[in-house]
């Protein structure tokens, strides 16, 4: 069955966020000075925020801190992922799950009831790490560990989710494959030249 899995399931919105949340404030933030990080991260959250526009109404300075701790744990993750650990990839979302658990309910919405896994007024960070954490979850569940990709071009490390037909994606993107591509050829004809 997992051969027929459909893979645009996973383009959901806690696995988007988890991505954005990690290149953001983990990978981007690294270059920066620390002084700045508060003031470039606030942008960047309503940015990926954007799928849940609620979500960004209530959006303060006071939660980039939770944000970002949040980002480099699932960081951890993907790490342990890339390294092959899938033991840790489990135990690291098996202890965001546990912190900040789902509360799944119907609510009424122009009529029509949905199925929400928060209150509306659930913190951000608490609601935010349950819904990541959950979509992660559902993929290592699902067999798919291998599918949370870190960018194989040491000078980028961008965490990506892999969605090609043999999860043999190694890229963040076609700019760092074809970079990569560059300095093997370069360094093959260094090689050869001397
Ligand atoms: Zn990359």
């Amino acid at each position: 069955m997992t051969g027929q899995l459909k893979l645009d399931s996973y383009a959901d919105t806690g696995v988007v966020v988890s991505v954005d949340l990690v290149n953001e404030l983990v990978i981007a933030a690294r270059g920066g000075q620390a002084s700045d990080r508060g003031r470039v991260a606030l942008p960047a959250l309503a940015r990926i925020l954007t799928v849940d526009p609620p979500s960004v109404e209530r959006l303060i300075e006071g939660d980039v801190p939770g944000f970002t701790a949040l980002a480099h744990r699932l960081y951890d993750a993907f790490r342990e992922a890339h390294a092959g650990n899938v033991d840790q990839v489990a135990g690291r979302l098996n202890a965001l799950l546990a912190e900040h658990p789902a509360h799944p309910h119907l609510a009424k919405e122009d009529g029509r009831w949905r199925l929400h896994h928060h209150p509306a007024d659930a913190d951000l960070i608490p609601m935010w790490t349950a819904i990541c954490s959950e979509s992660l979850a559902r993929m290592v569940g699902d067999g798919h560990v291998d599918r949370l990709g870190t960018c194989e071009d040491g000078a980028c490390g961008r965490v990506f989710i892999d969605l090609s037909k043999n999860a043999s994606r190694r890229f963040c993107s076609t700019r760092c494959q074809n970079r990569a591509k560059a300095a093997a050829f370069r360094n093959r004809k260094a090689a050869g030249s001397s």
